[in-house]
């Protein structure tokens, strides 16, 4: 039941709507229908009573009418004294004015008619039976006796009977009877049948006998046991209606009340009416009812199956049409609800409309995108540098196709991984620094460290990158800079070693004429703000007979060995030894005062005399230095100058000579 609810379209909806609040319509002329035919039968049941009850007034009368005729005949003399042929002469005219009597006579106590209205005496009465009840009766009781074909007449009849007053001249006592006319009687009937179109009956439910009746359905006086309403009124006794069938099985309603002056006779009077008759106008009006509520149930129903199509179909037609395409990818559809349509609906259709046109500016979007990024694809592909995208996580979200010439990887193979994955170990700390420094929304450019390529060999690579604010993760690109850091590394070098060439003296390895020249400048210049500085003269003794008797090459070992024993002396990084020319070396101390300077100068002689050199030209017989000594402070503050330390130093160096050699000398201004 439910799920035929539930797949009901929207018509039957409807039309179920309509039906059920036609419902109480329906029911309401359902209910006046019934009353009416409620109604009419009630009304059926009244009038028929009414009838019954008027009808039976009627034959009462006939009755009525016989006994009074009988209580007055039997006072008549002729009667009493029974006066042939008077009394017959009397009878008959008494008859000839009566004809709802067929016969009337007098009976003698012996049973024989001794008098009657057709001359017919003699002959023994033929109702033995309400002849006895008359003659044995007391006073004027009056008695009807029971069908019978007149034996004289050969009419249908009933005898009514009344006993004759006692006489002297009739001890035996008589009786005066009359035939009552049934066929005048059935005249009757026809004309209240006539006059209310019903049928009539005088009838005898004692003996199932039908005496009279109208329209002639029975002949007189038939016994019908069958017929049913002759024992519900035996049962009842009083007058009332019923519903029983005829005696031909049709239903009918009967109408029945007693013929209250029919004696001992217990007739009763019945009127009978068809069902179709009493509810002829009911059934009209549930025809005319039935008729026009068809009539106005097809009419609601067509009008609501088309107010459902116009109202409710044809916009969700509409509606699904266009969702439909656009489900199919076609968004240039629009639902062209009417304007005359509920606004529920056209609401429902700008929606719809709405829809499809984001949906077709979304589509445009995407192709733009598409292209956009098929240009990017295109142009990021033959980019030299490779550029990928790094998420928050640090791994590859994007890789151009650059990392097939540079890494020899294809740019699938990196994706999802992580930078790292190919920076040679020492360089990881690099490579997680400048991720570090992305992540914390910095840029980084021009790193460089080492990876290692898919065919294991090792370059150089720049990476340059910056955060990607929108979307997050960083966007970086990576450059093949393995050929240029190369060429760098051996430019720095060639550099470096002409640096050397250009400062350090070759065979000494000490500082150069013109790396000293350079210091010592930059020492008295610092010194001129107030600090000390002290320079040394160092000069071998007797070295060029030191070279003729070792030869040259000897003389340049030794002079090595002085230079390295001279390095030895420098203490601090600011001090610097040079060769200051031939077999002159000299000692920058800056911050030393002169004494400190000679302490060091006297240092350095014993290490040089320490080194044991064997010179047999030389007085000692082993190799010896002389060191002048000046110190910045010894200087005349108005002319100093670098040059001028120098030739102090140099003049004491002088000193030291002239003095013995091997020995130190320091000249004060
Ligand atoms: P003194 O200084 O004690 O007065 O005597 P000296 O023999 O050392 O005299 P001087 O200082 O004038 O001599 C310098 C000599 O040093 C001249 C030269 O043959 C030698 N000489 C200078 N430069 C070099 C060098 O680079 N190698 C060698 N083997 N000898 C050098
Ligand atoms: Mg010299
Ligand atoms: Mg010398």
């Amino acid at each position: 039941m439910m799920n035929a609810l539930r797949n009901m379209g929207v018509r039957a909806r409807f039309l179920l709507l309509i039906a059920a609040a036609m419902l109480p319509l329906i029911g309401l002329v359902a209910t006046g229908l019934v009353v009416s035919f409620r109604d009419a039968e009630l009304e059926a049941h009244r009038s028929i009573a009414n009838e019954t009850r008027l009808g039976a007034a009627r034959v009462s009368r006939v009755f009525d009418d016989a006994r009074e005729f009988l209580a007055t005949l039997r006072h008549m003399p002729q009667v009493l004294n029974l006066e042939q042929p008077a009394c017959n002469r009397l009878l008959a005219g008494l008859r000839a004015e009566r004809p709802q009597f067929l016969s009337i006579g007098v009976i003698s106590a012996s049973r024989t008619i001794v008098c009657h209205s057709r001359g017919v005496t003699g002959s023994i009465f033929s109702d033995g039976k309400v002849f006895e009840q008359a003659i044995n009766a007391r006073g004027n009781r009056f008695f009807v006796g029971d069908f019978m074909i007149s034996p004289i007449t050969g009419k249908p009849t009933m005898s009514v009977a009344m006993r004759l007053p006692p006489t002297a001249g009739q001890a035996a006592g008589g009786v005066v009877f009359a035939s009552l006319n049934l066929p005048m009687i059935e005249r009757d009937m026809k004309i209240l049948s006539r006059a209310t179109g019903h049928a009539w009956a005088m009838v005898q439910p004692r003996s199932d006998r039908f005496l009279v009746s109208w329209p002639h359905a029975t002949d007189f006086g038939a016994v019908t046991p069958d017929f049913g309403l002759f024992s519900l009124i035996r049962a009842s006794r009083e007058g009332k209606t019923a519903a029983a069938p005829d005696i031909d099985g049709n239903e009918t309603i009967y109408g029945f009340e007693p013929i209250q002056n029919a004696g001992t006779a217990d007739l009763w009077m019945i009127v009978g009416v068809s069902p179709e008759e009493v509810f002829a106008t009911a059934q009209y009006r549930l025809r005319w009812t039935l008729t026009a509520g068809l009539g106005a149930l097809a009419l609601a129903l067509g009008g609501t199956a088309l107010i459902a199509y116009w109202m409710q179909l044809r916009p969700l037609a509409l509606l699904s049409h266009s969702a439909k395409r656009i489900g199919a990818g076609d968004f240039s559809v629009r639902t062209g609800i009417e304007r005359w349509q509920a606004p529920e609906f056209r609401r429902l259709g700008e929606l719809v409309d709405t829809a499809a046109r984001t949906l077709a500016q979304a589509k445009a979007a995407e192709e733009a995108m598409a292209a956009g990024r098929r240009r990017f694809q295109l142009v990021a592909d033959n980019t030299v540098d490779m550029i990928s995208c790094i998420d928050a996580s640090g791994h590859r979200t994007l890789v151009t196709g650059a990392s097939r010439r540079i890494l020899g990887y294809d740019p699938a193979e990196l994706m999802g991984r992580s930078p790292l994955e190919i920076a040679i170990p020492e360089d990881h700390p690099i490579v997680r620094s400048l991720l570090d420094t992305l992540r914390d929304g910095g840029e980084v450019g021009g790193v460089r460290y080492r990876v290692q390529r898919k065919d294991g060999a090792v370059i150089w690579v720049e990476l340059s990158g910056r955060p990607m604010d929108e979307v997050g993760g960083c966007v970086v690109s990576m450059r093949d800079v393995d050929q240029r850091q190369r060429t760098e590394e051996a430019l720095a070098e060639a550099n470096r070693q002409l640096e050397e060439l250009a400062s350090v003296d070759e065979l000494t390895r000490l500082a150069n004429r013109r790396t000293f020249n350079r210091r010592l400048e930059e020492t008295f210049a610092q010194a001129s703000d107030g600090s000390d500085f002290s320079l040394l003269l160092l000069d071998v003794d007797h070295f060029k007979a030191f070279n003729d008797r070792y030869g040259h090459p000897a003389g340049d070992r030794c002079l090595k060995a002085v230079s390295e024993a001279l390095a030895s002396c420098v203490r601090q990084d600011d001090e610097l030894g040079a060769r200051y020319g031939g077999e002159e070396l000299a000692l920058i101390l800056p911050g030393a005062g002169p004494l400190e300077a000679l302490r060091r100068a006297e240092s350095l002689r014993r290490a040089v005399a320490a080194l044991g050199i064997v010179h047999e030209s030389a007085d000692e017989g082993f190799l010896t230095v002389s060191i002048g000594v000046a110190s910045f402070s010894d200087l005349k503050a108005s002319a100093a100058s670098p040059q001028e330390i120098v030739q102090r130093a140099d003049e004491a160096l002088y000193a030291a000579k002239a003095g013995g050699r091997n020995q130190v000398r320091s000249r004060a201004a």
